[in-house]
C-alpha cells in the first residue's frame, strides 16, 4: 500500500481499520462443478489508464527476496488500469475504480488527511472513472475490487450509487498503522455506497490451490482467493473473446514480480502468504498456455519498470 511511504504523522501508534461499512455475503453460486477452463469465452475486456504514479521499487517488489539481488530501491513507474468487462447477458463490470473525475481535476476535498493529500497530488490523471464510464454502452452492473487498498478505492465517488461492490473476506477486519491514515479517505470514497458484497470464499471450490468461485455459474468469470497483499484479495480469471485473462490486483504489482515469483514488498501485508497465493496463479500458465497476465499495476506491451532499474544498476 503507498501509505506506506506517507511520512509517519502519527502522534499515537493506534491500529485501526481501513474503514468501517456494512458488509454481507455476495448471492453467488457455490455449488458450480465447473472447472476453470471450461468457461465460454463471452466477454470483451479494455484496460484503461485511469492515472499514472511513481513509486519506491521496494513497496512493490520484494528487495530482500534472493532473485532481486541485482535490484536497487528507486521510483519505478506504475498506472492504476481500470479494466472494463462487458458479457451480452450478465452486464458491465469494472476491475478496481482508478481516480474519480473530482481528484482528476485538482479538487483533493474527499481526501481527508493532509499528508496523503500531497501524496495523491503526484498523481498524473489519464481517465477518470467518471469518463471511462460515460463512454460505456449501458450502465455499470457492479465494480469488482481486487483489495481495500486507497489506490483502488479513489474512483468509487465515480461509481453511480446502488451499483453492487463486491471484496473478498476480511478486507475491513484487517488493522494496521497506515489505515489511520487512510481511513478518512477510504469512509470518503465508500460514503453514499450500499452493504458490500463480499465473496464467500469459505464455501468455493479449491482449482489450482485456490478458493475459485464462479461467479455466474457459468465458468465465464471466476473469482480467486489470492490472500496475503491484504487478507481477502481477489484476483480474477475471465474468459474473454481474446482467450483467457488473469487480473491478479497486487498480489503481484509488477510484470517483474510474476515473471520471477517474488511477491510485492513493503505494501504487502503478509510475505509468506503472497508468494504462496502468486505460486498458485503462476501455475494457470500450465492450464492455460495461451494466458494473457494483467498485473495490479502495470499493462502489457508498456514494458517493465522494474527492468529498466535492473538495466542501470537502479541509478
Ligand atoms: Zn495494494
Amino acid at each position: 500500500m503507498k501509505s506506506l511511504m506517507l511520512p509517519l504523522l502519527l502522534a499515537t501508534a493506534c491500529t485501526t481499520t481501513i474503514a468501517d461499512h456494512p458488509f454481507e455475503p455476495a448471492d453467488v453460486p457455490t455449488t458450480s462443478t465447473g472447472r476453470l477452463q471450461d468457461g465460454a469465452a463471452t466477454w470483451s475486456h479494455e484496460a484503461v489508464v485511469s492515472a499514472r504514479w511513481e513509486v519506491p521499487l521496494k513497496g512493490v517488489v520484494n528487495l530482500d527476496h534472493p532473485a532481486a539481488a541485482d535490484l536497487h530501491n528507486g521510483p519505478v513507474p506504475i498506472v492504476l488500469p481500470v479494466h472494463v468487462l462487458q458479457h451480452p447477458e450478465h452486464g458491465t463490470f469494472i476491475i478496481d475504480t482508478g481516480i474519480p473525475r473530482g481528484l482528476a481535476e485538482g479538487d483533493t476535498s474527499r481526501i481527508g488527511n493532509i499528508g496523503v493529500k500531497q501524496f495523491v497530488k503526484t498523481m498524473q490523471p489519464e481517465q477518470p472513472l467518471a469518463s471511462i464510464l460515460e463512454g460505456l454502452d449501458g450502465p455499470l452492473t457492479g465494480v469488482f475490487l481486487t483489495h481495500m487498498h486507497l489506490d483502488h478505492l479513489l474512483g468509487l465517488p465515480d461509481v453511480p450509487p446502488g451499483t453492487d461492490i463486491y471484496v473478498g473476506p476480511g478486507e475491513m477486519d484487517s488493522k494496521n498503522l497506515n489505515n489511520t491514515l487512510v481511513r478518512s479517505t477510504a469512509m470518503a470514497a465508500l460514503e453514499g455506497h450500499g452493504t458490500l458484497e463480499v465473496w464467500p470464499f469459505e464455501q468455493a471450490r479449491s482449482q489450482a490451490g485456490l478458493a475459485a468461485l464462479d461467479v455466474f455459474g457459468d465458468g465465464s468469470l471466476w473469482a480467486l482467493h489470492t490472500p496475503g497483499h491484504t487478507p481477502g484479495s481477489t484476483s480474477f480469471l475471465v474468459h474473454t473473446e481474446e482467450g483467457p485473462k488473469l487480473f491478479t490486483g497486487d498480489c503481484s504489482h509488477t510484470f517483474w514480480g510474476w515473471e520471477h515469483g517474488v511477491e510485492p514488498g513493503s505494501y504487502t501485508e503478509d510475505h509468506a502468504e503472497n508468494a504462496e497465493s502468486l505460486q498458485h496463479l503462476k501455475t494457470l500458465q500450465a492450464l492455460f498456455p495461451d494466458i494473457e497476465v494483467f498485473v495490479g499495476h502495470e499493462l502489457p506491451g508498456e514494458g517493465t519498470g522494474v527492468a529498466a532499474m535492473e538495466a542501470d544498476g537502479g541509478r
